[in-house]
C-alpha cells in the first residue's frame, strides 16, 4: 500500500476505534502514568481519623483544598474506596503530636487525615497551606504534603505534593516536578487539583 494511503487508513482504523470506545473510556496506552513516590519523612503517625477537615478553624494559615481523582495504571480507572493518608507542616513548618504520649488522642492529630475516595475516585479535604521547615544545616524543605494512597487489596503508593510558585521547589532535592501543581485563588483561600494514579 502507498504510504499515504497506509496513513490514511491507520487514522480511520484510530478514528472508527475511538468512535466504537466512545468518550467514557480512555486510553489505557501511557495515558495514565504511575504517580511518582517520594519519601514518607520522619513524621508520619499512623491511625489518623477520617475527615476531610484537617485544621481547625482557629488554626493561622492560608486556607487550602485538595481535590483530586485516585485511579488505577491499569486503563485510568477511577478507584472507589481508595484511602488517602494525609499529613504536613503547620504555617510555621511544624507538625503536630509527635511528643504527645500514644496513641494520640483524636484531637491530637492537628493536620492529620484519612480521606476515603467516592464511587467515582474523587476525595478533597482542607486544610492550611504547609510552611517551609529545615531539615538539617544545608536542607530547607519546600512547602508540601506527605501522601500515602491504598487501595484495597495491595496498591500502595507513598509521595509527596508540592506547590509551583515555591522558591524552594528549585533546591529541595524531593521536589520532583510532576509532584509540583498550580494553586488558584477561589476567594476563600487556594485551591489545587492532584490527581493520583496507583500502581
Ligand atoms: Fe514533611
Amino acid at each position: 500500500m502507498h504510504p499515504e494511503a497506509e496513513i490514511r487508513r491507520r487514522t480511520f482504523l484510530t478514528a472508527t476505534l475511538a468512535v466504537l470506545l466512545g468518550p467514557a473510556v480512555r486510553p489505557v496506552w501511557g495515558a495514565c502514568p504511575v504517580t511518582a513516590t517520594n519519601p514518607e519523612g520522619p513524621f508520619y503517625v499512623p491511625g489518623a481519623p477520617f475527615r476531610n477537615r484537617l485544621a481547625p478553624p482557629e488554626l493561622p494559615g492560608k486556607r487550602l483544598q485538595i481535590s483530586g481523582r485516585v485511579l488505577g495504571a491499569d486503563g485510568c480507572n477511577p478507584l472507589a474506596g481508595a484511602v488517602l493518608d494525609v499529613w504536613h507542616a503547620d504555617s510555621e513548618g511544624h507538625y503536630f503530636g509527635l511528643e504527645a504520649p500514644r496513641p494520640l488522642a483524636p484531637e491530637e492529630y492537628l493536620l492529620r487525615g484519612r480521606i476515603r475516595t467516592g464511587a467515582d475516585g474523587r476525595y478533597a479535604f482542607d486544610t492550611i497551606l504547609p510552611g517551609n521547615y529545615r531539615m538539617g544545616r544545608n536542607w530547607a524543605r519546600a512547602r508540601h504534603i506527605h501522601l500515602i494512597v491504598s487501595h484495597p487489596p495491595g496498591r500502595r503508593l507513598t509521595t509527596q505534593l508540592y506547590f509551583a510558585g515555591d522558591p524552594l521547589n528549585k533546591t529541595d532535592p524531593l521536589v520532583k516536578s510532576s509532584l509540583v501543581i498550580p494553586l488558584r485563588e477561589t476567594g476563600e483561600g487556594l485551591a489545587g487539583t492532584f490527581d493520583i494514579t496507583l500502581p
